[in-house]
């Protein structure tokens, strides 16, 4: 097996683990694309490293940059949106690893589909904007959606050779965050430092922030819906805190299945690019008489409405998961800022997905549409509440 691969935003943390993969595993991958937002510095870095035969640099501003520090070396370098979709579709690439972060990879991830490549999905925004829409394009063309995440990738294990109507039951762990025991009242007053000290995984900031308000759990109930085809209410979410299992299917004969593995994300990116085989790696196994207890718990719903929203905008359908999920990026992005609170992320969705207007037909016309209108309508709810 050797893959060419393209990787959609390198310079993150799931971009960077991939690379470090590429480089544990030479004989089994080339890199043909790198892309970056705007660490232009990163890229090249990796660019000299790695050789691809094309990079590009979403900001315009640093293009200039990049072609200059590349110069001599044989590489393609381009900027902009249009050049991210037509090198996730392009001839010399086998697998698009989609770790773009946020609706900004939704156009190259539906341009590697619709191209039939083998996608392997971190950018879990794509399914949760424009699931219906990509998995119906994926199974015209033939593409291979390979979860990176690390429940979708444990669900995926657990299936292997299982009838999917005998799928009783998907259950999602969740660590339940750095405040998983912190009381209402304190939950308003959480500062993004806080946020961000992710008790077991260390992430991009988005994710991390969507970690501690539990909307990154309310995603990828989402996300799992579209990839497994398995309805909402047949995906449950488990706090477990050790994040030892990664995630369970309860099958129609009452017997569960989980997998189970070091919370390390090198882990399900190797899954997703050696599918359906399994390498050997020097990974660190879990010691479970170490880790002696595995506890679990509800989640608590009151306290973390977002799995609920989640649900909710789901249930719907059409455009409210996009609704929600640009909602949730603007909100994420303010409280980064200091000018949101914490609970204001919840609060700012509930407000953008009471004002969406309802649309139930999937195209990138309406899923652009709504984004742009969701986000204005954040900002408008956030500037509301710093006046008060
Ligand atoms: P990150 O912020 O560390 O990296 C994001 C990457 O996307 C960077 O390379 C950045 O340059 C690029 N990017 C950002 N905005 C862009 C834009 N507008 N146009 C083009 N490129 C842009 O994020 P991450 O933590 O690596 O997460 C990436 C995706 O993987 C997210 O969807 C996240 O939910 C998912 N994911 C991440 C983890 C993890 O451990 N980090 C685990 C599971 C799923
Ligand atoms: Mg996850």
């Amino acid at each position: 097996m050797h893959k060419r691969l393209a990787i959609l935003g390198s310079t993150g943390s799931i971009g960077t683990q991939t690379l470090e993969i590429v480089s544990r595993y030479p004989a089994m991958f080339t890199v043909t694309v790198l892309t970056a937002g705007s660490n232009a510095d990163l890229l090249m870095e990796q660019a000299k490293l790695f050789r691809p035969e094309t990079v590009v640099i979403g900001s315009e501003a640093h293009y200039k940059k990049v072609r200059d520090g590349l110069a001599g070396l044989g590489i393609e370098v381009l900027a902009g949106k249009e050049a991210f979709e037509a090198v996730a579709a392009s001839a010399n690439v086998d697998t698009v690893v989609a770790a773009v972060v946020g609706f900004a990879g939704l156009r190259p991830t539906a341009a590697a589909v619709a191209a039939g490549k083998e996608v392997a999905l971190a950018n879990k925004e794509t399914l949760v904007v424009a699931g219906e829409m990509i998995t119906g394009t994926a199974a015209m063309t033939g593409c291979r959606l390979l979860p990176v995440d690390s429940e979708h990738s444990a669900i995926m294990q657990c299936i292997q050779g299982e009838p999917h109507a005998s799928i009783e039951k998907i259950i999602l762990t969740a660590s339940g965050g750095p405040f998983r025991n912190t009381p209402p009242e304190k939950l308003a007053k959480a500062t993004p430092g806080e946020a961000l000290r992710h008790p077991n995984w260390s992430m991009g900031n988005k994710i991390t922030i969507d970690s501690a308000t539990l909307m990154n759990k309310g995603l990828e109930v989402i996300e799992a819906r579209w990839l497994f085809d398995v309805p909402g209410d047949k995906i449950d979410v488990l706090i477990h805190p050790q994040s030892i299992i990664h995630s369970l299917v309860q099958f129609s004969d009452g017997s569960l299945k989980a997998q189970l593995g070091v919370p390390d994300m090198r882990l399900p990116i190797i899954y997703a690019l050696t599918y359906p085989d399994r390498v050997t790696t020097d990974l660190p196994r879990p010691s479970l008489a170490e880790i002696g207890s595995l506890t679990f718990e509800k989640p608590d719903t009151l306290r973390f409405r977002n799995l609920t929203l989640a649900r909710e905008a789901l249930k719907a359908g059409g455009n409210m998961p996009c609704a929600l999920n640009a909602a949730n990026e603007v909100a994420v992005a303010a409280f980064l800022k200091d000018m949101l609170g914490f609970t204001g992320i919840a609060d700012t969705v509930e407000y953008v997905l009471e004002k969406t207007l309802y649309n139930n037909e999937p195209s990138m016309g309406v899923y652009e549409e709504t984004d742009s209108r969701s986000r204005g309508l954040a900002a408008e709810f956030i500037s509301k509440t710093q006046k008060q």
